[in-house]
């Protein structure tokens, strides 16, 4: 398979599966941005649990947070966001499309005579590249000036730095500990792109964890580990994933040490997370920002001191399409092909399929009431029509693990055959069983 045709394939069968819709569609579309239909919602949801259940729930060191997006307009200045957080960019002034500076595309230099655009192919009409802040503004209150501008927030990192004290002191926690959010980001991206791996409105799942100065080395490394254990548990191919050290030209203006987490899409190697050693930079500069004390007094030592700050900063939305990338693929089977999204099956968004094998002697009226009996446990799909195999395959390229069919033999001996997704190998259960099997399943 072409790898730029798999992304082709994966957004077609995003739309017809109802995992992932273009926004505004029926608009013409708002670009870059999109919606979660019924199975993409469960998906990404499933992706979110399973990060606040190892980051908050499973650990006692780390508390978790829900910020607001809105913030006072401080935090982005002491965050450097208002004034760093641009991207040179240069227009054309024949065609009016905008690129980065740094755009490959582009041959010459922008602003000189030699320069040309790569979309229309006109000379001399790049301008001198710009910078464009990144930040979505909006205003708050009924006066549209200066004064009331706030933004949407560009990462969730802000609001739980300038939170830190309050989680400290209701929580109990002594450093070292950490906050972890979910929440949605806005950046005005220019190039945004490759389906759901780069847009404008995207959800992050940070944790930051506040450490002595002195031992940030160490819990960076430990953090760094934790977090490609996290990904592999996913059920990634672990030969797609890889670590990306910052060099010094990379390194972002508050960073000491970064890592990216990548894997490796169809359009190369990229990003699905950064791990990053802050130092005392945020606290520092919201501590200088609203004159507040930010400092933590350690009893045991006798001392103050800013705490640094291990970052560990995902994208929901680019580690669901990173799941989905990494569960696609085509298989002939006598002559046909079957596409499969092979999850991990507690990402999957439906865990068991149930159908009726015809519509009559009884069959679909048991399945019914062991449909019902399964959706109490997790996520179930009935579904009597078409003929079986179609029916099967619906289930595999919605990633769904087990079906579970109702037959002749079920009405006589109370047994059913439950089909797995990924071997199509088909066992007999018994139906005093099937709930508990399934569940096995499931945690295996
Ligand atoms: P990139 O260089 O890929 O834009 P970044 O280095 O700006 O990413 P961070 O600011 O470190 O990214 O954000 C942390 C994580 O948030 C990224 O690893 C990614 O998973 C996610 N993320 C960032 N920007 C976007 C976006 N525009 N769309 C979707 N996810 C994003």
């Amino acid at each position: 398979m072409a790898d730029t045709t798999l992304m082709d394939k994966l957004v077609s069968l995003s739309k017809r599966r109802g995992f992932i819709f273009q926004s505004s569609e029926i608009y013409g579309g708002l670009g870059s941005v999109w919606d979660y239909g019924p199975l993409g919602v469960e998906l990404k949801k499933n992706v979110k649990d399973r990060w606040w259940g190892a980051m908050v729930h499973a650990r006692n060191d780390i508390e978790g947070l829900d910020a607001a997006i809105l913030m006072h307009p401080k935090v982005w200045e002491a965050s450097g966001h208002v004034a760093g957080f641009t991207d040179p960019l240069v227009d054309c002034r024949h065609c009016k499309n905008r690129f980065r500076a740094d755009d490959p595309r582009i041959k010459g230099t922008p602003g000189q005579p030699d320069a040309q655009c790569p979309v229309c192919g006109s000379k001399g009409t790049l301008t001198e590249p710009r910078l464009f802040n990144l930040m979505f503004k909006t205003f708050m209150g009924p006066v549209e000036d200066q004064a009331a501008i706030v933004y949407l927030r560009p990462e969730t990192a802000q609001g739980i730095y300038v939170n830190y004290l309050n989680v400290l002191n209701s929580s109990r926690q002594k450093v070292p500990f950490g906050i972890a959010q979910i929440g949605k980001a806005f950046r005005n991206e220019i190039t945004p792109g490759n389906f759901i791996f780069r847009t404008r409105e995207f959800e992050q799942m940070e944790m930051q964890f506040f450490v002595k100065p002195g031992t940030d080395e160490e819990w960076f490394d430990r953090w760094r580990g934790w977090r490609m254990e996290w990904c592999q548990g996913l059920g990634l191919n672990p030969a797609k994933l890889r670590f990306h050290r910052h060099g010094p030209d990379e390194l972002a203006h508050y960073a000491k040490t970064a890592f990216d987490i990548q894997y490796q899409f169809p359009f190369g190697w990229q990003e699905i997370e950064g791990i990053h050693n802050r130092t005392d930079f945020d606290l520092g500069r919201h501590q200088q920002y609203s004159g507040k004390k930010l400092e933590y007094f350690d009893q045991a030592a006798n001392e103050r001191y800013i705490p640094y700050i291990v970052e560990t900063s995902a994208g929901a939305d680019r580690v669901t399409l990173t799941v989905m990338v990494d569960a696609y693929r085509e298989e002939d089977v006598e002559g046909e092909v079957r596409v499969v999204l092979g999850f991990h099956p507690a990402l999957a968004p439906i865990k068991a399929g149930v159908f009726p094998l015809v519509k009559k002697d009884g069959m679909p009226e048991l399945a019914t009431e062991i449909y019902h009996a399964l959706k109490q446990r997790f996520p179930a799909f009935y579904d009597d029509s078409g003929a079986i195999g179609r029916r099967y395959r619906r289930m595999d390229e919605a990633g769904t693990p087990f079906c579970v069919t109702i037959d002749g033999e079920t009405i006589a001996n109370r047994s059913v055959t439950v089909r797995h997704r990924d071997s199509m190998k088909q066992d007999r259960v018994g139906l005093d069983r099937l709930e508990d099997y399934l569940q096995d399943q499931l945690k295996a």
